[in-house]
Formats: structure tokens, sequence, C-alpha cells
């Protein structure tokens, strides 16, 4: 048995100022045929899992490229097509084979392409055959694209957000795609349009218990698979907003059944999902209610939009500016995106003081930039956090401190969203300590922060980020979506 098996993988913010090109993929992660590293990636966790059971179980793994570039804007047509016919030459040298196992995201968009992950599977389609297997792994922020289901034989996201489960999703996928090419399971997929787009954290009610459910169904009764795809608000595609899709056994009606039952009663929590968030005057305001109470822990606020894990540059100053104006001290910052910054930091020197310009050169959404006296307080050539298993580069990064206060702020150059606490400590701010930490992050941070936070205050502050689907200018979504329309499956009788 041979089984091909690559990644090629971004997510793509249709409004967002920063263009992606080949440089943003081999900046993030980019890993040759058998280059990719024994611990997985966010998208590409079904390569070392192949390669680790193939070993084991004495089957023949041919690795592909694999890549992965920060969210951001829309991708350039020659970096798309050149990064597609790459793998396709490789999957063209490794065949004869039995399956090809993919790991995508599923909200790319290149110049010119508007669903190029149906685009990417509809050629391997063309070249494999329809008898070969093909399977792939996705974010749930992507979109479902009929090209893509009539493709694919076996499909599956992550059903946590945050993703915690990306490498245990990676295995189900590989586990599905082992069993079908050894004759055990005809997989047949079935899908439901839930008419809708918002935001699904599963770290909270009422989807904590709603994927706990869809865990319990899966491998019982003919039904091998349950996702739900989020969809991505920030991606103007025809396709954009939420599905479920449902694997069984060779059993569609029971597949289509399940699909549109799960299907409207996620539409029935629709105006449940997403986390209470507050405007950012009213955020700090319950922020420093929280920390007059004198917790031992710090307060976490969350700039929950300026995100760059949704694609958009991560430099905006809203919330950082009315902290200090407001006369807030003793807090620390992760991550203010800030290239030209952290060259002049470095160039400076640690210890040294300076006038800086700090954020807000992306766009004009984000705010201003702000003046600052600072004091450098540390540069590092590569910095970085974890992300669970997983470690994130912060590319090169500068700490600096406003003269005559205590607030740490971490500059990088690589963009991320904040993930975990080590993003402080491994920059050398003894984070615990401070009275609160503002981050850049919807709910990804939200496994390694809580513990050791007192509070999360979620705040919606300005970004480029397209943060109201009910007044978003889109151009090729489909408007009849709630929240654009009150009940688009008619259902609320
Ligand atoms: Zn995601």
């Amino acid at each position: 048995m041979r089984i091909f098996t690559a990644s090629l993988a971004t997510e793509t913010n249709t409004f967002s100022p920063v263009p992606t090109d080949m440089n943003a993929f081999k900046a993030a992660f980019y890993a040759g045929p058998g280059e990719h590293p024994d611990t997985p990636t966010l998208c590409s966790s079904v390569v070392p899992i192949l390669r680790r059971r193939g070993k084991a179980e004495n089957f023949t793994v041919i690795e592909g490229t694999s890549c992965w570039a920060e969210p951001a804007g829309l991708i350039q047509r020659q970096t798309y097509e050149t990064l597609r016919d790459q793998i396709l030459d490789e999957l063209k040298a490794a065949m004869p084979v039995n399956g090809v196992v993919l790991g995508l995201h599923g909200a790319m968009v290149a110049q010119g392409y508007d669903d190029p992950e149906g685009d990417f599977l509809q050629r391997i389609r063309e070249l494999v055959g329809t008898d070969v297997l093909i399977a792939a792994e996705f974010d749930p922020h992507s979109h479902l694209t009929a090209r893509r289901v009539a493709n694919l034989d076996i499909m599956a996201t992550f059903l946590e957000f945050p993703h915690t489960d990306f490498e245990q999703r990676g295995e189900h996928v590989v586990e599905l795609a082992l069993q079908a090419l050894r004759g055990e399971i005809r997989p047949v997929i079935s899908t439901f349009d839930c008419r809708m787009i918002t935001i699904f954290p599963t770290s909270r009610e009422p989807m904590r218990s709603f994927v706990n459910r869809l865990q319990a169904l899966e491998g019982k009764d003919g039904v091998l698979s349950v996702s739900v795809i989020h969809g991505f608000m920030a991606g103007d595609v025809e396709d954009m907003g939420s599905r479920i899709v449902v694997i069984t056994d060779n059993d569609k009606d029971k597949g289509d059944a399940l699909a549109a039952a799960l299907g409207r009663e996620l539409y029935g929590m629709r105006k449940d999902t997403a986390m209470p968030m507050l405007g950012t005057e009213a955020g700090l305001d319950f922020a420093v209610s929280i920390r007059g109470a004198q917790p031992e822990k710090p307060v976490l606020i969350a700039d929950v939009w300026d995100n760059p894990g949704g694609g958009v540059a991560g430099d905006a100053t809203h919330i950082l500016r009315r902290m200090l104006e407001r006369g807030m001290d003793d807090f620390a910052v992760a991550a203010i995106w800030d290239p030209i910054a952290v060259t002049f930091c470095h160039a400076a020197g640690q210890g040294a003081e300076l006038k800086l310009r700090v954020g807000g050169k992306s766009s004009p959404e984000g705010g201003e930039p702000l003046d600052l006296r600072v004091t450098v307080e540390r540069v590092f050539h590569a910095g970085w956090q974890s992300f669970r298993n997983s470690r994130v580069t912060l590319g090169s990064t500068a700490v600096i401190r406003p003269v005559g206060t205590n607030i740490d702020i971490v500059l990088i150059t690589s963009r991320t969203q904040t993930y975990e606490p080590d993003i402080f400590s491994n920059q050398g701010i003894d984070f615990a300590n401070k009275a609160y930490l503002l981050i850049k992050s919807t709910n990804h941070f939200y496994a390694g922060f809580q513990p050791i936070s007192s509070e999360i205050v979620y705040v919606a502050a300005p970004t480029s980020y397209p943060t109201d689907p009910a007044t978003t200018p889109y151009l090729k979504a489909s408007l009849q979506l709630w929240p654009r329309v009150a009940d688009p499956l008619g259902l609320d009788g």
C-alpha cells in the first residue's frame, strides 16, 4: 500500500491589508519532502502521523511538501500556483498510489481563485482517477464547496475551538483513510448548509455540550465522522457560512438526515454561541473593577478582533492607547507586529532609550501609531511561544518599556496571535505579577491563559477585521444568511 501526503494551508482574510506571498509560507512553515518535523503543525499533522503509522504498520508513505502561511490577505496568484503545481508534481512522481491524505485549512483565497482547495483537490482527482482514495483534514474556520466534496472521499475538521484537538483529528482522518483502504468501510459524505455565520467557541456553552455529543456520535451505528464547518466571516467567497459534515459507512440517507438534524440544532443556537464582548471603554472599566478586588492573578484583556490568526496585521493600537491615556500601569502587552520598530530597537540595542513609533502602520482601522519614549528592555533574534505541543515563531522581537512606567510591550516581526503565557516569559517578562495582560487573539489563547488569569475580558475594538457580518460589505458571499437575514431556514416558527 502506498499513500501520498502533503499539506498546503493558510487562512485568507479577503479584507486584510497584508498580502500573502511565497515569503509568507517560507517564513511561517515550509518543509520539503521528508523534511517535516516529527512534531505536527496545526494543518499538517497527517504527515508525521502517517510517517509513524507507515513504519509501524509496514506501508509506504511518500511525503510531499508541507507549508503554512500565517493568516493574511489574498495569496499572490503565482505563489498558490507554484505551491499547488509543486505538490502535484511530487504526487505524479509518487504514483501509483492507493491514497492521498492532505492537511488543508480550507479558507485559502488566491488572486483569481476563490476556491483554491477545490481547484487543488479537483486536479488531484484528475491525476489519480476515481479509484484512489482522497482524504483531507480541515480547520473549521473554512468554506465548504461542492467541488471539494465531489473530489473527496473523507474529510473532517477540528471539533474544538481553540483547536486543541488538531492532532487527534489528524489521527481520525488517517485512521478512516486506512480503514477505507483496507476495505473495512465505504465512506460517504453528507452535508447540510446552516445558512448562517457567527463564531463558535467550544470552551463555553452551548457549543461545549454540542461538541461532546458530536464526539459521542462518531464510531457508532454506521456514523464514521461528524464535523462542523464554522465558516470564516472574513473570507468573502460564495460559499462562506456554517455547514455540518457527516460521513457514514455507505449510508447516504442516514448521513443526510443526521447532518440536517445537527444543522438545525446548531442553527437554533446561533444567537448564543459567541462569547459576550464589550466595547473598549466598557471592557477597560470592567477590567479595572475586577482588579479593584485585588485578585491574585492578572486580569486578561483579549483584543478579540485584532487577531493575526484571523488574517489582520495585529498592529492595532486602540486598546493600548486607551490604557495609557487612562493612566493604567503595571501591565504587559503581547504582541504588536511592528518590524520597523523591532529593527530600530535592535539597532539601538538593549538598554537604549529612544523615541519609538509603535503599531498602527498597516491600516487606518486599527488606530494611529503610538509615539512613545521607551527603554529597550530586551531584544531576541528568534523569539517564540508555544501553542500546546507546537512551537510558534515570533521572528526577531523586542521588549520595550515606556519610560517611567511598569508596562512591558512585546514587539514581533513574524505575525502571530497570542497563544500561551510563555509569549511573555520567553521574552523575560514576569507576567504573573502584572495587574493586566493585553493580548491579541479571539479564543485560541483560552486553554493557555485561563489558568493564569483572574478574569478574561473580551474586548471588541476597531481593526481591519470585518467583525459584524450583518453589515460587512460582502461582494461574493451569500447575503441570505443569519445575521443578515433573521431566519433564513424558516425554523423560528
Ligand atoms: Zn481555525
